[in-house]
């Protein structure tokens, strides 16, 4: 299979000879949008198992996947996590759809004071992570979590795993790549309140970091933040 060929996201296993049932919207997706046919190949991947080809086999109108052969193990990604102030949709899609792309293994939505907006609709950020991902050739999806307060973030953080807090407007040093466990927290459009300055100041595990004079919106942030700690990766 060449470079470029269509990849989908798979709930199930996958194992040589297997055959996995398409959803209709992929069913969709290949025969109607991208015009495929009986018996050509897309690839295959389900976040544990590697990466597939698969022959399309249709059944009347339904799909399955005809499982042939494995075309990439499985690899272990960069132990990365995102932790951002929540945003309005269009922005929280842009983070989400972005920090898969540049490999996040968990992006925690965060519920800072100025945040705008409190839910999300988990289900749909996942959709937009699939999608993200079955584009940039990655072999896994990121964990998506509920929103939760920062105090909970925090309390819950994993002690071993080095936070760089993003502050605006701060004496700060700049990002030094990540190496191991490790996150990355940008605020709400807004910026942090004082009150969460303070608390983000005070744990040994966080790292406050800047990047640089110019005040970016909370979007570009998280894509800079992260493009700067892949680099140590
Ligand atoms: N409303 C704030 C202000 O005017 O001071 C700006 C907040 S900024 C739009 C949103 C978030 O992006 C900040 O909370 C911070 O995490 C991050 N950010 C933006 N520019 C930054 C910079 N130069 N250095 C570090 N973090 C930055």
């Amino acid at each position: 299979m060449g470079h470029g060929s269509i990849r989908i996201f798979v709930g199930a296993r996958l194992a040589a000879g297997s055959s996995v049932a398409a959803t209709a919207e992929q069913a969709h997706y290949l025969l109607r949008v991208m015009r495929r046919r009986e018996g050509e190949r897309v690839a295959l991947f389900n976040g544990t198992d590697g990466e597939w080809a698969a022959a399309l086999a249709t059944e009347g109108r339904s799909l399955r996947f005809a499982v042939r052969e494995r075309l990439r193990t499985q690899a272990p990604d960069a132990d990365l996590w995102l932790a951002f102030g929540l945003l309005k949709r269009d922005a929280t899609d842009l983070v989400v759809r972005q920090a898969t792309e540049l490999g996040v293994a968990r992006i925690c939505p965060v519920l800072a004071r100025r945040s705008q907006g409190e839910r999300v609709n988990l289900e749909r950020l996942r959709a937009i992570a699939i999608e993200a991902a079955e584009q940039c050739e990655r072999l896994t999806l990121p964990a998506i979590d509920a929103p939760e307060p920062l105090a909970a973030l925090l309390a819950a953080w994993p002690r071993g795993r080095r936070l760089v807090a993003l502050l605006e407007r701060a004496p700060a040093a700049g990002i030094r790549p990540a190496a191991g466990a490790a996150g990355l927290l940008v605020g709400p459009e807004g910026g942090f309140a004082p009150e969460e300055i303070a608390e983000l100041r005070c744990h040994d595990f966080i790292d406050p970091a800047s990047l640089g004079p110019r005040i970016l919106r909370a979007e570009t942030a998280a894509i800079a933040g992260l493009a700067q700690m892949q680099a140590g990766i």
